[in-house]
């Protein structure tokens, strides 16, 4: 590292140490204001001399004037306001290539080294007032703590009447401080393509986390004396009983960005410490629902569309809550949607809009079960019938009769994969000659994330990986690759190195040998091992197709396939 003149290491070295609680150099004075006077006895000669800090005007920075300041802080995350105070930093704005500081002594390399540790990207730092960039984290993320007057920390612990008095909750809804909180953490949620956003009261503080890709990531902590705020915020904004506070909620909120419209599924649920509430974001215009987006590889996709382009029968897809099973259907519908057809759905909860399609949502406490829907449905004569999921012995029923009666039937179930899906349906009950004449296809899927391309960046392939995956692909690859991809991680992906999802499959065929172990009433493993036979990728194997085309990881297909 180049230090630029009248730089003292020792010192920096010093300070970089407190910083990060290390222990102190043998020699070293930890005090900062050296004063010869006192150390002098002990100290050698040249620390004696007083350190000048060097002006930063001599290294070509311009002091920023207050009025330069951002009007609404970056969302960072790594640093929180207290640490900022110490450090005499404050972000203020944030790329994908690097982080603006703001910093009371910008030729402070080892800080600018520690930021950019933090942030993963490059530094731009800018010069400024010690008080101008405290005032700054004061007002963008302190200045809420001011909320409840001037109460010190040990009448933090929350006043009960407080939660019972609806008007002192909605006024407190309403500070700026709040609102500013809330709006600014759902757009942050937006620009890293959040999922879910949870907040989570604990004892002593409110733990705001977003799911990106369906993995958790903590964003951030606040001040348990901001919660009754928050939630109430939330509450209002999702036209929710703000007063009621025992019982779970559900509504919603919508939110315009530019063109796009959002729809935000709100729910709250009492716990220990207080309402869990949790944001669930659709975004309409981002859900693609066509079969070719799905990340089915060639050879499934063009199996696939034959598939489904039959007349009749059943074709299940398998996999965990959240594997993407509704999507793939929806896609589905969208494909072979057209005006000759009738097709109606019976879901639970009708997740998107289709156009012209007949969706019915399930409501199980006026009687209207997957079962009973069914029933009314196939008296309205339709061609193709999607049921969200077979949950029990009535509704796989009713579905078999129907697939065997002229009707495309499409549904889903939880199994981890495509031949469990067989067996299951068996051990509830259905005649095995029934279901080996109707299924036509079962699929199994899962969600992998995708490597993020803004961070995309090659490694050399590991010894023993080749064979490793060899192994699990049961076969030698060829041609093995000598580099692999992974995402290091920016300020696009929320430094996960990921950055949307793509799915892994698995595609079971239904032919005469698999027809005859179905009647035979043979385990899903050996329907498996004969599908395998016949052609058959397992997910794992599927997944690492992926991998070698640098689309996902080897530590993510196993994440998902485990
Ligand atoms: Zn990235």
């Amino acid at each position: 590292m180049q230090l630029p003149a009248g730089f003292d290491i020792e010192k920096l070295n010093i300070r970089f140490r407190e910083m990060f609680g290390l222990p102190l150099p043998e020699n070293g004075n930890d005090n900062r204001e050296v004063s010869p006077s006192e150390n002098g006895t002990e100290d050698e000669a040249g620390s004696n001399t007083p350190f000048t800090p060097p002006d930063p005007a001599d290294f070509g920075f311009t002091l920023m004037d207050a009025g330069e300041f951002p009007e609404e802080p970056p969302m960072v995350e790594g640093l929180s306001p207290q640490t900022m105070k110490q450090w005499k930093v404050v972000p203020l704005s944030v790329t994908p290539e690097k982080v603006t500081v703001a910093m009371a002594d910008p030729l402070d390399l080892y800080l600018r080294e520690v930021l950019s540790g933090i942030f993963k990207v490059r530094i731009e730092p800018r010069w400024a007032e010690e008080e101008d960039i405290v005032a700054a984290v004061y007002r963008w993320y302190e200045a809420d703590v001011d909320l409840e007057g001037t109460e010190d920390e040990e009448t933090a612990e929350l006043d009960d009447s407080l939660w019972d008095d609806p008007e002192q909750l909605r006024d407190l809804a309403s500070e700026a401080p709040v609102i500013r909180l809330v709006n600014h953490v759902i757009s942050r949620s937006l620009e890293v393509k959040a999922s879910d956003i949870h907040f989570e009261p604990y004892r002593d503080q409110l733990k705001i986390r977003f799911r990106i890709d369906g993995v958790l990531h903590d964003v951030e902590t606040v001040s348990k004396r901001l919660q009754p705020a928050i939630t109430s915020r939330l509450k209002l904004m999702a036209k929710m009983n703000i007063a009621e506070m025992r019982l779970p909620q559900d509504g919603r909120i919508k939110v315009r960005e530019g063109k796009r419209e959002i729809d935000i599924r709100v729910s709250s649920l009492p716990t220990l410490f207080g309402e869990s509430i949790v944001l669930r974001l659709l975004n309409r215009d981002e859900v693609k629902l066509e079969l070719s987006s799905l990340g089915l590889s060639d050879d499934i996709l063009s199996n696939f569309e034959k598939i489904i382009q039959k007349p009749y029968g059943m074709v299940l897809v398998t996999g965990p809550t959240g594997s993407g099973k509704t999507t793939t259907l929806y896609a589905v519908m969208n494909r072979i949607n057209s005006p000759d057809k009738k097709i109606v759905t019976v879901e639970d909860p009708v997740e998107y809009q289709l156009d012209g399609i007949n969706q019915i949502q399930v409501k199980p406490d006026i009687g209207l079960t997957f079962a009973s829907s069914l029933r009314t449905i196939l008296r309205q004569d339709p061609d193709v019938v999607l049921i969200g999921e077979i949950r029990d012995t009535e509704t796989a029923e009713i579905a078999v009769q129907s697939a065997l009666t002229g009707h495309l039937m499409f549904s889903t179930l939880h199994t981890n994969d495509a031949a469990s899906a067989i067996t299951r349906l068996q051990e509830m009950e259905i005649e095995s000659y029934l279901l080996s004449s109707c299924l036509l296809a079962v699929m199994a899927q899962r969600l992998v994330r995708r490597i993020c391309p803004h961070c995309r960046t090659q490694y050399p392939v590991k010894p023993g990986f080749i064979e490793e995956i060899s192994k699990a692909m049961g076969a030698e690859i060829e041609n093995p690759p000598e580099f692999l991809w992974k995402g290091r991680g920016c300020q696009a992906c929320a430094m996960t190195g990921y950055s949307g999802r793509t799915g892994i499959y698995e595609l079971l065929l239904i032919n005469d040998e698999i027809e005859s172990l179905i009647l035979n009433e043979t385990d899903s493993g050996t329907i498996a091992a004969s599908a395998q036979a016949a052609g058959m990728r397992t997910l794992r194997q599927d997944g690492i197709l992926k991998v070698l085309a640098g689309e996902t990881t080897f530590e993510e297909v196993m994440r998902v396939t485990n």
